[in-house]
């Protein structure tokens, strides 16, 4: 393993920060820290903040974009990290998206569904897949409206090569998260009363990840409580 980079030095203290937090928002919520996987967001940052943060440990990653998630896949082969795609899926991209992320987030369509699974290759196991909700009514666009959901989840969970795990949701921004995650859940628990087994509920980032843990995430997506500012985002 090579040395951690000056610069990302502070990447390791972080962590821990955030791994301290995640553990004590479980423990207030009467869960077990273990139950709450934390995907470290790295998008806009390099390879080698990837890198210091996998020297302590972390395996789960996010990225938003597949070529700068490519990039740093190649440089960081063998270290056995588990990726994210978090961000919107273009339909032009599904193909490289299926052979290289263990896990995608943001399912909306059923056209992206079936091409993710048909396009996922024979010798790596079902992809991993979350459907995005808009929990946040007209404040915000991405997700499939609550009352599309049981649908998109009946369709994702008999395509073969797909492994429908559960919902993910972003809360509009400057709004009170609590009630979002809150919707989120109980469509959830609603799938699985109609027979669905789903075990995660991806929610929370690094401004309300604890309001996230409390309200049952299982995955919380931190970028920047870890790495640091961002310049640029999408
Ligand atoms: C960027 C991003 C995050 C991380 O955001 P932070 O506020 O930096 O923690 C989490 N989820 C999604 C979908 C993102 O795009």
């Amino acid at each position: 393993m090579s040395e951690t980079a000056p610069q990302w030095i502070h990447v390791a203290e972080r962590l821990r920060e955030v791994e301290a937090r995640i553990a004590q928002a479980a423990r207030a919520a009467g869960r077990k820290p273990e139950e709450v996987t934390l995907v470290a967001v790295s998008k806009t940052f390099p390879a080698a903040a990837v890198r210091a943060a996998a020297a302590c440990g972390q395996r789960h990653f996010g990225e938003n974009y597949v070529q700068e998630a490519r990039a740093k896949q190649d440089e960081l082969a063998g270290l056995g990290l588990v990726w994210h795609l978090i961000g919107p899926i273009q339909s032009n991209k599904t193909r490289e998206i299926a052979a290289h992320f263990d896990w995608v987030h943001g399912i909306e369509r059923e056209k992206i569904a079936r091409r993710l699974s048909e396009q996922r290759p024979d010798g790596l196991p079902p992809l991993n897949v979350c459907i995005q909700v808009n929990v946040s009514g007209e404040a915000s666009k991405s997700g499939v409206a609550p009352d599309e959901v049981a649908a998109l989840a009946g369709l994702v969970s008999s395509l073969p090569r797909l492994k429908l795990r559960g919902l993910m949701a972003i809360p509009e921004p400057g709004g009170d998260p609590r009630p979002r995650f809150r919707s989120l859940r109980s469509l959830r628990d609603g799938l699985n009363a109609q027979g669905l087994a789903l075990d995660t509920l991806s929610m929370g980032m690094s401004g309300d990840f604890e309001t996230a843990i409390a309200e049952g995430a299982t995955l919380v997506r931190v970028g920047s409580a870890i790495f640091g500012q961002r310049n640029y985002d999408n």
